[in-house]
């Protein structure tokens, strides 16, 4: 029997080892962060049970204007893998990775997807003027986009963990199969919607890529980033433009405040069509818990708002 002063010591010592994360079978599991929720959730879908995945900007949280905690810095700093969306979503991300001394592979989710390119007007919109690269970030809303990032995550993963590699390919290749099913299912509810009744009204210009994979034409008073408030003047145009061309709905999203979009709706006397899940998931227990989730949720309210004719 070991002597209590022995074992005391031995535990010790086990205590000033980095606490790893293990998975059932008592390996380390590979510690990856991914910037925010839908990246968070790819990792999570493509890792398995080989990866410990920490996401920064959280449920319902707004990845434009974040502000990163030491608890952040900390999880970059043990990272062996750091996942980002890029085009300039996370603004806030270069230095955080200066500052938490990271030393991991950053791997850019959406390297390889074709980007949208903004307008002149995309930019003014707001009034902010600020540069954001000239592309919009969001190109999760289009599912093909997302097999791209899904893509890109699978090669990351593997690059980082050789020994998982057939692992994160029969994981990838089994969600990706599910992506397909989701973007089918988009394509035919959008179908079932009248070609006029196509259209309706966003606080941001999240859905850019939405808009170009499905054909549903989203019009936006803040710019694609949250950052600037809406101008009056923009708010005006909105109104003009919804009224001249009867768009039908208008939708809240989970990541901006509500006040802005039930003003427009008071004004022009559309309906609110519920809530879109734009730039992050929703918590577990939420309607879009998932990226497959959000996805069919989201599609689901657009085709209850425009699908029936006027009342
Ligand atoms: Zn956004």
């Amino acid at each position: 029997m070991p002597n209590r002063r022995h074992l005391l010591a031995g535990i010790a010592a086990a205590m000033t080892l980095p606490l790893l994360p293990m998975s059932a079978s008592g390996q380390e599991k590979l510690p990856v962060v991914a910037s925010f929720s839908v990246l968070g959730d790819f990792v999570r879908e493509v890792g398995g049970e080989r990866v410990a995945v920490t996401t920064l900007v959280g449920p319902n949280g707004d990845a434009h204007v974040y502000s990163p905690t030491p608890a952040d810095a900390k999880s970059m700093a043990a990272a062996r893998l750091i996942v980002v969306n890029g085009l300039k979503f996370e603004g806030w991300m270069t230095r955080l990775i200066k500052s938490s001394g990271a030393k991991a592979t950053i791997a850019t989710a959406t390297t390889g997807i074709a980007p949208l390119e903004l307008k002149d007007d995309d930019h003014g919109k707001g009034g902010h003027g600020h540069d954001h690269g000239g592309r919009d970030p969001h190109a999760w809303q289009s599912v093909p986009n997302a097999k791209i990032y899904v893509a890109n995550i699978r090669d990351a993963l593997s690059a980082a963990d050789p020994a998982g590699k057939a692992s994160y390919e029969a994981n990838a290749a089994a969600y990706l199969a599910r992506l397909d099913a989701v973007d089918a299912e988009i394509k035919a509810a959008v179908a079932r919607i009248p070609a006029d009744r196509r259209k309706a009204i966003t606080s941001h210009d999240a859905f850019g890529y939405f808009v170009k994979a499905y054909g549903i034409q989203f019009i936006a008073p803040q710019g694609v980033s949250t950052e600037a408030e809406a101008s009056a003047k923009d708010v005006g145009r909105i109104i003009r433009q919804m009224k001249a061309e009867k768009i039908p709905a208008v939708f809240l999203e989970n990541v901006t405040n509500p006040r802005l979009i039930e003003q427009i709706a008071r004004e022009t006397g559309a309906k609110i069509g519920g809530q879109l899940f734009s730039d992050a998931l929703s918590d577990a227990n939420g309607p879009a818990g998932t990226y497959i989730q959000m996805m069919k949720h989201n599609i689901s309210q657009i085709e209850k708002a425009l699908g029936a004719g006027p009342a």
